[in-house]
């Protein structure tokens, strides 16, 4: 399998699973091209000609020809200056890396990150709370999470990799959305109704069961075990944490329960206040079975899976 097939593939597959609707994706995909179409000659140089097939700006190849046939890839959560020395250790060692594919974004694609938060706002929407006050609190937290975002060294692994002569990639939303749907389709089908089988449910899944064992494993933030969950939310997609505003509206719009990767101390405060149930599942657990659905895809097409750095493999292509 090609470089691009793969990239292809995760992006294809990170949008079949995405939360929101495909007209709401499409949207985003016509605001791009307009946003290119209405730019100055001069100006067009900057543009990033990914966004006019690709929603996801964190998820990027940030090193590689297109066309480099690809046979074993080295993947893990975050992919760093030290996983690819790594990879060129293993290399050199007789274990061929073709390619290092990090979860969380680098290069222009961690910059970029604030880009894929717009979504969250469309999910907000389709749990109940009005679009207009889910873009209206969005947007000061997307500000935000691009001001910090500035200053960040965000070429060090993709400067390595070139050096080493590595494709590098990061494939960021689309994994996210993947263990998003996952969730929340196994409590809809469990019919989980408290806190406390929510939890058991959570940890029968092997790579929250792993995460367990090693102190990380699902936790109670906000709530007590025996609560109805009422109706769930799970947060696990759109780029990072959204603001403590949520909360608020999300108790109006009805949800019960949230169940996230993690959450900063505002937002649990926030929930706390609006009598929110919160579980946090985990954050490199959830990263796992993210990424784990996404190379099942690509392991199908034989392509070796060589984890590393937080990843607890799992593939579910036999059941
Ligand atoms: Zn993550």
């Amino acid at each position: 399998m090609d470089l691009e097939s793969i990239y292809k593939t995760v992006v294809e597959t990170g949008k079949a699973n995405d939360p929101r609707n495909e007209k709401e994706i499409q949207r985003i995909l016509d605001l791009a091209a307009e946003e290119y179409q209405e730019m100055k000659e001069e100006e067009k140089v900057y543009f990033d000609l990914d966004r006019l097939w690709n929603p996801y700006s964190d998820t990027r190849i940030l090193n590689g020809d297109l066309q480099t046939e690809i046979k074993r890839i080295l993947v893990g959560v975050d992919m760093e200056v030290g996983e690819i020395l790594l990879a060129d250790r293993l290399t050199e060692r007789g274990t061929r890396i073709d390619l290092v594919l990090a979860h969380h974004p680098a290069g222009y694609a961690l910059a970029g990150l604030d880009g894929v938060m717009g979504m969250q706002a469309d999910i907000l929407a389709e749990m109940g709370v009005p679009i207009n006050v889910a873009e209206a609190i969005m947007k000061p937290r997307i500000r935000e999470v691009a001001r910090n975002l500035m200053p960040t060294n965000h070429r060090q692994a993709v400067d390595a990799a070139k050096l080493l002569g590595f494709p590098f990639a990061c494939v960021h939303t689309p994994a996210d959305n993947m263990v998003n749907t996952f969730l929340t389709r196994l409590f809809s089908e469990k019919g989980t109704e408290t806190i406390g089988e929510l939890l058991k449910a959570l940890k029968e899944i092997p790579e929250y069961a792993q995460a367990a064992r090693e102190n990380a494993g699902p936790a109670l933030f906000v709530g007590d075990k025996k609560n109805r969950t009422g109706k769930i939310w799970v947060d696990m997609t759109g780029g990072t944490g959204g603001p403590e505003e949520t909360y608020e509206n999300l108790a109006r719009a009805g949800i019960g329960t949230v169940v996230g990767m993690h959450i900063n101390d505002k937002n649990r405060l926030a929930a706390e206040k609006h009598h929110v149930n919160v579980v946090i599942a985990g954050h490199i657990a959830s990263d796992s079975v993210g990424m784990n659905l996404l190379l099942d895809q690509l392991e199908k097409q034989d392509l070796e899976i060589l984890p590393c750095s937080g990843l607890t493999r799992v593939s579910r292509l036999s059941s």
